[in-house]
């Protein structure tokens, strides 16, 4: 009778249990020891001579792979690389990354991705934070750190290296990457993953579109983005083929289609917009092209930003098959994942072994059709930040709905239920924005803004009012300084990824403020586009 009224269950019994447990019904018993070095260790036994890789000119049969995985797990050890050290890996896609990662995870070790294409600072500071073992680098890089080069190796030919002792397959716990991730106050923060993470999402997701040895996956992805642990290790783990888009990038349309119908490719991921790039390409018009053969419509899963209906519409009609997966990086690339009716878009239903909850400002389950707030539970979530144990803690909560010591994963990301239990997707509640599907702080932006000598204020906003949605940064100039904007961009281009730098830099002489002090950037991204 004396409980603070904040704390009244607000749902009735039966549709309290229908969205903390039905629709959460998602437990499925996988493997205990499954790992991916040992899922693809079976596959090499069950059939040696199936292609697991296609990069350019080169096939390399399971047996192939296996042995320069071999190699290169000998080489790694003898520079000291075992149970629980991380390996920095600065490799575009190419079939070398693809060993390089085998042998990593062989080693019991954990994978960090390092972005050849992102800025030297932003660089070093992951390596700086990570502090890895060692760095795998196509050429020696004149890092003054311990440097794998591939330039001097051969994966392909000579002797497979007598490993020192036996290392077993890595257990649920182990860490399998690290990956960095924009943080608010300005600096990346590091997620890491285990092992017991990933298989459980590899399983789900292979359950879902019935993966095996007939799939073919276009390895279009940066290491640095996790879906891409999705295009290599899927088809690895179940007999499939990973073809790899080592000369042709996301931008290029015309030769990513190319690649896709000469090498057959069955699968295929990108997000919202680089599926946009595929259609303007000419992805799935119907009659045969060039060569005389009509395409293969393509099985396609989008994610990683949310997915406009008129989209879905085109990419439904121009594909087999359209899947929605949604997820943070923390809680391992996907937590659910949905077939795509293109007049309802939803992010679907928990994958197996995942729990989804949409909680009120108290902590309360939101009714059915109620916006909450998505907390993510079970198999999927992270370890948690690299070192910061306040951040993990900050979102990392102990989960009330399952058993004592399991957590609950604060998204950040607003959703409701449909009366069918599928999640729609509504938006955020902070200010992380994804932008060309690159996920960032604003407040990381700003921080960078804020390093320059001229910037006395500095926020920025993502404003879709135009055709493509671009980043505005709104600043203050220090007094007696005009700041201009190349200077600028140039002072951001040397820490951010290129995807986010701000387009427009647009000077005003104090910055907006709602009610609570902050800066009001609702304020900023509604102004008149004209008075910039
Ligand atoms: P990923 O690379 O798996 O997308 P990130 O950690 O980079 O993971 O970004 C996660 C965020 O991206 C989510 O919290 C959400 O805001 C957004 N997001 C991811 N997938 C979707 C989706 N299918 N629909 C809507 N938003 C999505």
């Amino acid at each position: 009778p004396d409980r603070p009224v904040a704390q009244l269950p607000v749902l009735p019994a039966d549709e309290f249990d229908r969205v903390t447990r039905e629709w959460n019904g998602t437990g499925r018993a996988y493997p205990a020891g499954a790992s991916v070095p040992g899922l693809f260790a079976a596959r090499v036994a069950a059939d040696p001579h199936a292609p697991a890789v296609v990069d350019d000119d080169l096939t390399l049969s399971y047996a192939q792979l296996d042995a320069a995985a071999d190699r290169l797990t000998g080489l790694l050890r003898q520079r000291g690389v075992g149970p629980g050290t991380i390996v920095a890996v600065a490799l575009d896609r190419s079939w070398q990354a693809v060993v390089t990662l085998l042998a990593v995870l062989r080693c019991r070790a954990a994978y960090l991705p390092v972005d050849p294409q992102h800025p030297p600072a932003r660089r070093a500071l992951v390596l700086d934070d990570a502090d890895p073992a060692l760095v795998v680098t196509p050429t020696a890089s004149g890092l003054s750190r311990p440097t794998l080069a591939f330039d001097g190796v051969d994966l392909l030919a000579g002797p497979v290296p007598t490993p020192t002792g036996p290392v077993a397959p890595p257990a649920a716990d182990d860490l399998a990457y690290l990956l960095y991730t924009s943080g608010s106050t300005g600096r990346p923060k590091g997620v890491a993953v285990r092992h017991g993470a990933l298989t459980n999402l590899l399983l789900g997701v292979r359950d879902l579109l019935g993966s095996g040895p007939t799939h073919r996956w276009l390895h279009l992805t940066s290491l640095s983005f996790d879906i891409s642990t999705v295009e290599v290790f899927l088809p690895l783990v179940t007999g499939g083929r990973v073809v790899v888009a080592s000369t042709v990038g996301p931008l290029d349309g015309a030769g990513v289609l190319r690649l896709v119908h000469t090498a057959g490719v069955t699968h295929a991921q990108a997000t919202p917009s680089g599926w946009r790039v595929l259609l303007e390409a000419g992805l799935g018009t119907p009659g045969p092209d060039a060569t005389g053969v009509a395409p293969t419509p393509l099985v396609a899963v989008t994610g990683g930003e949310a997915l406009p209906p008129a989209l879905a519409r085109e990419l439904r009609a121009r594909t087999a098959r359209l899947v929605n997966g949604y997820g943070p990086t923390e809680a391992t690339v996907y937590a659910t994942m949905a077939d795509v009716d293109p007049d309802e878009v939803t992010i679907g239903r928990p994958l197996p072994n995942v729990r989804a909850y949409l909680l009120d400002a108290t902590g309360q389950p939101t009714p059915i059709g109620v916006p909450g707030e998505l907390h993510l539970a079970g198999a999927g979530l992270a370890a948690g930040y690299r070192g910061r144990d306040d951040l993990t803690a900050e979102v990392f909560v102990p989960d009330p709905f399952g058993r004592p010591g399991q957590r609950l994963y604060r998204t950040g990301d607003r959703c409701r239920w449909l009366p069918d239990g599928r999640l729609d997707f509504l938006g955020r509640t902070d200010d992380q924005v994804k932008i060309r599907g690159h996920r960032v702080e604003l407040g990381e932006i700003d921080a960078r803004l804020l390093d320059h000598p001229d910037v006395a204020d500095a926020a920025t906003v993502l404003r879709s009012d135009a055709d493509e949605p671009r980043l505005v940064a709104y600043l203050v100039p220090r007094a007696g300084t005009v700041v201009e904007p190349a200077g600028l961009r140039r002072h951001l281009a040397a820490s951010l990824p290129q995807a986010v730098l701000p387009t427009d830099f647009v000077p005003l002489d104090r910055l907006p403020s709602s009610p609570n002090g902050k800066v009001d950037r609702a304020a900023l991204a509604a102004r008149d586009r004209t008075a910039d």
